[in-house]
């Protein structure tokens, strides 16, 4: 089966890593290297239809940018995430997005994730609104996560995936 590659970006500590892990092995490990930049390859079948994925895990905002535009070029799609937890995350995805579409063409592939919705309401710092707003003001789909409940993660994934093979 083709093989797709998706990279998931964001943040410092938005919670990158446990999202990757909860959607391979549905587990949610707490604590993770921060510094952590790791490929993990997986197949599964996606709207029926046998898919390998490829999964870049970045490690910041700031690594991101020493992968370079090579290693960027290749990747397909991206899961763009920021945490509800924290406010500027909000301002972090949005700058990568804007770098992703310097590089990769002026519409972005891929979806926007509002992470650790199991953090009550009113104890978000960002709001879901907010977070829709700016999936549509760069034409995505917008989904809120949890990786530590596992809510909406394998939908996020594979949202992500089916926008690379519409592509
Ligand atoms: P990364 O730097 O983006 O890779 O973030 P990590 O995956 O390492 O997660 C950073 C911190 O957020 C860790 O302490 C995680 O336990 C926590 N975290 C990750 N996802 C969630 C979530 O969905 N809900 C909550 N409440 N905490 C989370
Ligand atoms: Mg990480």
């Amino acid at each position: 089966s083709e093989i797709h590659k998706i990279a998931v970006v964001g943040g410092g500590g938005v919670g990158k890593s446990c999202l990757i892990i909860r959607f391979l092995n549905d587990v949610f490990f707490e604590q993770y290297d921060p510094t952590t930049e790791e490929r993990y390859r997986k197949d599964f079948i996606i709207d029926g239809k046998a898919t390998s994925l490829d999964i870049l895990d970045t490690a910041g905002q700031e690594e991101f940018k020493t992968l370079g535009d090579r290693n960027f070029q290749k990747m397909e799609g991206f899961l763009c995430v920021l945490s509800v937890a924290s406010k500027p995350t909000i301002g972090e995805i949005r700058t990568i997005i804007q770098q992703i579409k310097r590089i990769k063409g002026d519409q972005i592939v891929g979806v926007l994730v509002a992470n650790k919705c199991d953090i009550a309401e009113e104890d978000r710092v960002v709001s879901l609104s907010q977070a829709e707003e700016l999936a549509q003001e760069f034409g995505m789909k917008f989904f809120s996560c949890s990786a530590k409940t596992g809510y909406n993660v394998q939908e996020a994934f594979f949202q992500c995936v089916r926008e690379v093979i519409k592509d």
